[in-house]
């Protein structure tokens, strides 16, 4: 097997809560997605590469197999363009009055869900290029069933006039998490149909797209001629299918230690008691930087090599860890969520913890203004755990 091909990295030193982003995963897991289908691969590096920066992803995935760019709007569309990167480049969920011609000017296409995202993309100076989106059964984005031969036919007007060029036509499944799913069978029947009324008025899409991660991994029949994948790239299988690699490592130092006794009430609403004379551990990190706050009461983290657990409410800003009789010094760093190859929790089990979704927590992390990230490539807990 040849080297993995890898973006270029960024590095500094902090003190505090640090977010690093395994680029090495992140390549793996392209190659792997780009292995399952033999459609192109859009990488979707919308709200900020699902917190693992997006200028870094979307360099790694196009440098392993990833052909095409994906993100919500012509504002997150920009900076990738900004930082160089030429890779096609879709963006969708664009609201009416969005900056149609800056997108048209720096080759960023329009997925269109609507007449008047049509007018508005016809009306913009330049020809767009634009993927008909439609609904196949999420009542949510795209164009509803009753109205897409009208939205084709327009199109078809407008492309006539020189003003679009329709280059694709999307769907996206609301269940292909549960392949068993009676749900994807109707997604599957719509794209078809959408896929047959736009032909029949006379458009010619070359990209056809209807699948994210889960999709991509579990069934060949919504493959079509391209696969969108998002969480897939950062090691997120909702699908429950694949072994992805996780390419985030949150590790945080203990700012602080001290003995209590038995019965000791901690952090707000004192919501938790020592049961034992224990050591307490400060940890300078809370749900202000993405830690969910609901996971209070279950999270634990990696201390030397051992899970602890996180006692007491998660406050804004910090967190409480109970470290029993074995103190570390102040300044030692926890794991407190990674890949899981040292023991470390995982996304998956501060979602299960917080009631949520992977995709929440690395999303929250990753946004988080109080925490370096920092990119890397490799396995970063040797030395730590
Ligand atoms: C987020 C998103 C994707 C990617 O989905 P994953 O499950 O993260 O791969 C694809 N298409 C649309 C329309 C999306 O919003």
């Amino acid at each position: 097997m040849s080297a993995p091909c890898l973006a270029p990295v960024t590095t500094h030193r902090t003190a505090g809560p640090l977010l690093e982003v395994d680029l090495a995963a992140v390549a793996a897991n392209t190659r792997l997605l780009a292995g399952r289908t033999s459609g192109a691969l859009m990488a979707v590096v919308k709200a900020d590469g699902f917190g693992h920066g997006a200028v870094d992803v979307a360099r790694t995935a196009l440098a392993n197999g990833a052909t095409w760019l994906g993100v919500t709007s012509v504002v997150e569309a920009m900076p990738l363009r900004a930082a160089g990167l030429r890779a096609p480049l879709l963006s969708w969920l664009n609201p009416l009055g969005a900056d149609v011609a800056t997108a048209i000017a720096s080759d960023v296409d329009l997925a269109v869900p609507s007449h008047a995202h049509l007018l508005e993309a016809a009306a913009a100076p330049g020809r767009a290029r634009v993927h008909l989106h439609v609904d196949t059964g999420m009542a949510r984005d795209g164009a509803a069933p009753a109205t897409w031969a009208a939205l084709c036919a327009a199109a078809r007007r407008a492309e006539r006039l020189g003003q679009v060029q329709v280059v694709g036509v999307m769907g996206h499944l609301g269940c292909a998490d549960d392949p068993s799913d009676g749900c994807n069978a109707l997604g599957r029947t719509r794209f078809a149909w959408a896929l047959e009324t736009a032909r029949a008025a006379g458009l010619r899409p070359a990209h056809l797209h209807l699948a994210a991660t889960a999709a991509t991994l579990t069934d060949p029949r919504t493959h079509h001629t391209m696969s969108r994948v998002g969480a897939g790239l950062v090691g997120i299988d909702p699908s429950g299918t694949t072994p992805l690699r996780g390419a985030l490592t949150l590790t945080a130092p203990i700012s602080s230690v001290r003995r209590v006794r038995a019965g000791t009430p901690v952090g707000y609403a004192h919501a938790h008691h020592t049961d034992r004379a224990t050591h307490l551990g400060l940890l300078p990190l809370g749900y202000g930087d993405g830690l969910p706050r609901a996971a209070s009461g279950r999270a634990e983290v990696l201390v030397r090599g051992r899970r602890r657990p996180l006692v007491g409410r998660i406050s804004m800003d910090q967190a409480v860890v109970d470290l029993g009789d074995r103190p570390v010094d102040p300044g030692e760093r926890v794991v407190v969520l990674g890949p899981g190859g040292a023991g470390e929790p995982t996304t998956a089990e501060w979602a299960e913890w917080a009631g949520t979704i992977p995709h929440e927590v690395v999303t929250g992390l990753g946004r988080a203004s109080r925490v370096s990230r920092r990119h890397r490539i490799g396995h970063h807990l040797r030395g730590l755990a």
